[in-house]
């Protein structure tokens, strides 16, 4: 049985519907890879399109069908639908391994789960399905969601550079972990804040904190991130000291995570260019003080949710 069937069966035997993919094989007189299609060298999707018609949607489990197809095409990539058993963080060739690299550094993001080296220099961390579909986590460059409706090409595929796809970390070797808060964060749909802000869920009950994730520290983090995004470059670290002071003092009144605004935070300073140590030095001395100044959302009807500086 070759490896890419062998494969395949034993993605299915976990419950991972499977579809062939074009593979990459040389091309007439290029030094470099071609698609197994017929535009060869010219195709730009080299060796990541389906086979089949329905590509993805003609992914299955079925070991019988899966048989069929390697019989008829033995070196076949394999595509894997994910948002069944799991999704994927796609993290696009070196700049989106750098730029991954650096968030974990700066917000303390760690990525237990099975993860796949590309055959394009990039990675696809694995997670527990998050019921979301395909999207770019926002704020985030070269990376990728791919949830319900999506795919993800798997070891032993090979890319169009002639590498292969292969584990890192295998499904044998660690769980599929959940989706880290402040990750998830920037996955979900754009909160409707002004919506939830003008129809109160009920009327206040003093001795009940309210929610993590409430809508007013929503609305409070949105627009301390927008300044931030403001800033002029010789003001960027202070603001980014001052917003984050103001957003921490909400995560300690219980209306913010605290996980999902350091990531929201690191996010958008690297963005603007300040270094991961600045941001992480910065980030943390403002999460102290803000922390020690808790504040929540203010008594009486909400008119206006701008408020006086620090
Ligand atoms: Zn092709």
């Amino acid at each position: 049985m070759s490896a890419l069937l062998d494969a395949a069966l034993g993605y299915a035997a976990r419950a991972i519907p499977v579809y062939p993919v074009h593979w990459p094989r040389p091309g007439w007189g290029e030094p470099s890879l071609a698609c197994s299609c017929a535009r060869g060298v010219l195709c730009d999707r080299p060796a990541k399109h389906p086979l089949v018609r329905h590509g993805i949607h003609d992914a299955t489990c079925d070991p019988i069908q899966l048989e069929r197809w390697w019989s008829r095409w033995p070196a076949a990539n394999l595509g894997l639908a994910t948002g069944i058993v799991f999704d994927a963080l796609d993290v696009d060739g070196p700049a989106g391994l750098a730029a991954l690299r650096q968030l974990a550094r700066a917000a303390n993001l760690r990525l237990p789960g099975p993860l796949v080296a590309t055959g394009g220099g990039g990675w696809h961390c694995w997670f527990r399905p998050t019921g979301l579909g395909n999207r770019p986590p926002r704020g985030l460059a070269h990376m990728d969601w791919r949830g319900i409706g999506g795919c993800v090409l798997a070891p032993p595929s090979r890319h169009a550079s002639g590498r292969p796809y292969r584990w890192l970390r295998g499904l044998d070797q660690a769980p599929l972990p959940e989706v880290p808060a402040a990750l998830r964060a920037l996955l979900d749909p754009d909160r409707p804040t002004t919506d939830r802000l003008a129809h109160p869920t009920g009327p206040a009950d003093p001795d009940r904190p309210p929610a993590v994730g409430h809508p007013y520290g929503h609305r409070i983090l949105a627009d301390e991130l927008a300044a931030l995004g403001r800033a002029t470059p010789g003001r960027r670290n202070r603001t980014l000291n001052r917003t984050a002071f103001k957003v921490y003092r909400y995560v300690a009144g219980g209306l913010l995570d605290d996980q999902e605004v350091t990531l929201a935070f690191t996010t958008a300073a690297l963005a603007i260019g300040l270094s991961a140590a600045e941001t992480a030095r910065t980030l943390a001395s403002a999460r102290t003080a803000g922390l020690a100044n808790p504040r929540t959302v203010p008594a009486g009807p909400v008119l206006s949710i701008r408020e006086d500086g620090p």
